[in-house]
C-alpha cells in the first residue's frame, strides 16, 4: 500500500498534517487505481477540517508561487504539482432532496465522507496523518470487491441511486471500464430506480457515455445500460434499433446488436472518440427507412442520407457538441455505404476519385468504419468484402500518388473566371467550376492549371463566353 504513496506530494502533505495536527487522507479513485495498478494523475485529498486552508499550506511549502485554484462555494481547492492535479476538500456529510442531485453539505467525519461515495471500490482511504501514514481505511470491503471485481454501493443501493441517479450510469461505466460485474442487489436497484435518471442533466450523462465509448469493449456498457432500462429513457433513438422482424421467413438483422458490434470492431483499431461515435450511429436511421419488398426482402434505402440529416437533432438532444465534431460524424454516416458500393462493383478510377473528393481528409477513417461494418458470420463473405476493400485502398493509394484529390482545391478560382471572361459574378461561374471539377474527377483532364485552363476555354464557348485577355 505504501508504494502508492511514493509521490513527493504525499510527503509534503504528511509533514503539514503532522505540524498542524490534522487528520488527512488520500481517498477515492487514486487509491482504487493504485491497487489495480492503473496509472492516475488525479489525487483527491480529504481533511477533517478546512480543505482550502490545507491546500494553501501545501502550496506555501511547495514554493515557486504555486497557484491554488479556490472554489469557495464548494469548499474545495486545487493545485498542480509535478505531473499531478491535486484536489483538497474538507470531510463532509451529504443529504439530498428529492428533486435535485445537488446535496446539502455539512462538515463531517472521515466515515461520513466515505459513506457519501458511490461505490465500495471508490470509498477507500489511506491515512497521511502522523503515526498512521499508509494505513488503509476500508469500512465497506472495497479491497475485497476489487479482488472479486465487483461494483457495489457502500450503503443501501436504493438510497445511493435515488440520492444521485448519475451513479447508476457510473456503476455501468466502471463495470465497462474495469471489466467488473455489478453485484446483483446493486443492479436490481438500478432497475428499480431507473426513472430517477430524469433529474440528471444530459451533459453529465454524455460525460459518462464518452468514458464508456472509450473503454476497451464499449458494447459491454451499452448492453448493461439497455438491460437496466436506462438507455431507452435517455437515448431512445438507439434502442429503436432493437429487434428483428420476419416476413415470409425472411428476417433482417438486429440493428442494435449490429451497431454495437461495429463499435467494438472499430474500437480494436482506434481510440478516436468521434470515430467510435460514428460507428455507433452509422445505421441510426434504419428503423425509419425499413421496407419489405417480396422480391428484394428487407431494404433500408436512403438510411445514410436520413441518418446524416437527423444527426444534428440527436447531438442536440444528447447535448453532444454541435461543432466540427458533429459535422465529422455526420459526414461518415452519410458516406458509410460508398466504399461498400464501390467494392461490389467494378472499382473505377473515377468512382474512387469521387470518393476521395467527398471524404477528403477523413478517407482513412471512413475506410476503417466500412471495414468495421462487416459483421457477417459467413467467413467467405467477410473474406470477399475484405479483399474488395483492399482493392479500394490500393486504388486510393495509386490515385493519391498521381492526383492530389484528398485536399482538392479548384485549380481555377471563381475570381479568376470573372477576370478571364470579363463578366460579373453569375450562375455560369458555378457551372464552369463544376465542369472543371467533374472533368478532373472523371480523369478527362489532370488536376493541373494549364489543362484546366484549356478545358475551361472550351466549355465556355458552349456558354457563349470568350476570354477577354
Ligand atoms: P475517473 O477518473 O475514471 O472518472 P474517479 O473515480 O476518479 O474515476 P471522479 O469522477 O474523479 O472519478 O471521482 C472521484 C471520486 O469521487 C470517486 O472515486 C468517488 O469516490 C467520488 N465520486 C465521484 N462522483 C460521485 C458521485 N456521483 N457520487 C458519489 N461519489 C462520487
Amino acid at each position: 500500500m505504501l508504494k502508492c504513496l511514493k509521490h513527493h506530494i504525499f510527503k509534503i502533505i504528511a509533514e503539514i498534517a503532522a505540524t498542524e495536527n490534522l487528520e488527512v487522507y488520500v481517498i477515492g479513485g487514486y487509491v482504487r487505481d493504485a491497487i489495480i495498478h492503473r496509472p492516475s494523475n488525479d489525487i483527491d485529498i480529504v481533511v477533517v477540517g478546512n480543505g482550502i486552508h490545507l491546500a494553501e499550506k501545501v502550496a506555501q511549502k511547495i514554493g515557486n508561487n504555486t497557484h491554488v485554484a479556490v472554489f469557495k462555494n464548494f469548499g474545495t481547492a486545487m493545485l498542480n504539482y509535478m505531473d499531478c492535479e491535486i484536489e483538497f476538500v474538507g470531510a463532509r456529510k451529504e443529504s439530498y432532496r428529492r428533486n435535485s442531485r445537488k446535496p446539502i453539505v455539512e462538515d463531517g467525519t472521515l466515515k461520513d465522507d466515505q459513506e457519501r461515495r458511490d461505490f465500495t471500490i471508490n470509498a477507500l482511504a489511506i491515512s497521511l496523518s502522523k503515526g498512521k501514514f499508509g494505513d488503509l481505511i476500508d469500512p465497506f470491503g472495497g479491497v475485497e470487491d476489487i479482488k472479486q471485481k465487483t461494483i457495489r454501493t457502500p450503503l443501501d443501493p436504493d438510497k445511493t441511486f435515488s440520492d444521485d441517479p448519475l451513479r447508476m450510469i457510473r456503476a455501468i461505466r466502471f463495470a465497462a471500464q474495469l471489466g467488473y460485474t455489478i453485484q446483483e442487489e446493486t443492479f436490481l436497484s438500478i432497475i428499480r430506480n431507473k426513472e430517477r435518471i430524469g433529474i440528471v442533466s444530459k451533459e453529465r450523462i454524455a460525460d459518462e457515455l464518452h468514458k464508456i465509448m472509450l473503454s476497451k469493449k464499449p458494447s459491454v456498457g451499452f448492453f448493461l445500460l439497455d438491460k437496466a432500462g436506462l438507455l431507452e429513457l435517455f437515448f431512445p433513438q438507439l434502442t429503436r434499433l432493437k429487434g428483428v422482424e420476419t416476413i415470409n421467413g425472411r428476417a433482417h438483422k438486429d440493428n442494435f446488436v449490429h451497431s454495437l458490434k461495429v463499435l467494438d470492431n472499430i474500437s480494436k483499431h482506434t481510440d478516436k472518440l468521434w470515430l467510435r461515435w460514428a460507428a455507433l450511429l452509422h445505421d441510426i436511421a434504419k428503423p425509419q427507412t425499413k421496407k419489405y419488398y417480396p422480391q428484394q426482402g428487407w431494404t433500408f434505402h436512403g438510411h445514410e442520407f436520413l441518418g446524416a440529416k437527423i444527426l444534428p437533432d440527436i447531438f442536440r438532444d444528447m447535448k453532444l457538441p454541435l461543432n466540427e465534431k458533429m459535422k465529422y460524424v455526420q459526414k461518415l454516416v452519410l458516406l458509410h455505404l460508398r466504399p461498400i458500393v464501390l467494392s461490389q462493383e467494378e472499382v473505377t478510377d473515377s468512382a474512387v476519385r469521387r470518393l476521395l473528393f467527398d471524404a477528403g481528409e477523413d478517407i482513412d477513417d471512413l475506410m476503417m468504419l466500412c471495414e468495421a461494418d462487416i459483421t457477417s458470420g459467413i467467413p467467405e463473405k467477410v473474406k470477399r468484402y475484405m479483399a474488395n476493400f483492399e482493392l479500394v485502398r490500393q486504388k486510393l493509394k495509386d490515385l493519391e500518388e498521381r492526383d492530389a484529390i484528398r485536399n482538392f482545391q479548384p485549380p481555377i478560382s471563381g475570381d479568376e473566371i470573372v477576370q478571364i471572361f470579363g463578366i460579373s459574378p453569375c450562375r455560369e461561374i458555378g457551372i464552369i467550376k463544376n465542369k472543371i471539377k467533374d472533368a478532373i474527377l472523371d480523369g478527362v483532364i489532370p488536376n493541373e492549371y494549364e489543362a484546366a485552363y484549356q478545358y475551361m476555354v472550351q466549355i465556355a464557348v458552349e456558354l457563349g463566353l470568350k476570354p477577354v485577355k
